[in-house]
């Protein structure tokens, strides 16, 4: 399989982690999530996490060199390959990269904005085993346990509506120009994140195993 370093880029809430803990499961890529290990970092009240904080509780990007150095060695270390989510967000992010890292494919998963906005206020996280639920397709108004394992189920801070917007805006300004970006490469790879997510899942086999 040749195709080992995977970037998966798009709106918040177009379904990237769900999509990445279904591809890591099938082909063993290291799942490196800059989100997950910001959250993890924030809960441990490490110096890095009480610094992000405020940047992430209002939906903004956190400084771009403190990103690169929390993800550069985890990169190099992924010696049978990485999917990167939510890595990079900006175009200085994406240039740090390319100077340690090749970048094989570029899964760009859309979704407009109105979906975006009705997703991240349904969605709901699995405090214990991370897995994602969504009130629109998969979890019924005021349930609260995890069906895997039984964990509370809670909503991101940044999910609450009033964060929600500010987030769709920093995407559509530092993020979504990375597409260009990568489309230069020729790398991209589009994806409609609107068409459930079996259908964008087996999407994604297909092409990550041509
Ligand atoms: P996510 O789980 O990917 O939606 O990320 C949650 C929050 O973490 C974002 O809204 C940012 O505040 C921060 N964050 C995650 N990844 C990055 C990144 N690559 N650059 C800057 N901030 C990030």
């Amino acid at each position: 399989m040749a195709l080992r370093h995977v970037v998966l880029l798009g709106p918040p809430g177009a379904g990237k982690g769900t999509q990445a803990k279904q591809i890591i499961n099938e082909l063993g890529l290291v799942h490196l999530s800059t989100g997950d290990i910001l959250r993890d970092e924030v809960s441990r009240e490490t110096e890095l996490g009480k610094t992000a904080k405020g940047f992430m509780d209002r939906g903004d990007l956190v400084p771009d060199q403190l990103i690169i150095d929390m993800i550069r060695g985890r990169i190099e270390a992924a010696d049978q390959g990485f999917l990167l989510d939510g890595f990079p967000r900006t175009t200085a992010q994406a240039e740090a990269l390319a100077a340690f890292a090749t970048i094989d494919v570029v899964l760009n998963i859309g979704l407009a904005r109105e979906e975006v906005v009705r997703r991240l206020a349904g969605r709901r996280v699995c405090r214990d085993c991370g897995a994602i639920y969504n009130l629109t397709f998969n979890l019924a108004e005021g349930e609260t346990t995890c069906a895997k394992c039984g964990g509370e189920l809670y909503q991101r801070d940044d999910d609450k509506t009033e964060v929600i917007a500010n987030r769709y805006d920093i995407y559509e300004r530092s993020t979504a120009p990375l597409i260009e970006y990568y489309t230069r490469q020729g790398v991209v790879r589009t994806l409609d994140g609107a068409a459930g997510s079996e259908n964008v899942f087996s999407e994604i086999l297909e092409l990550l195993s041509a």
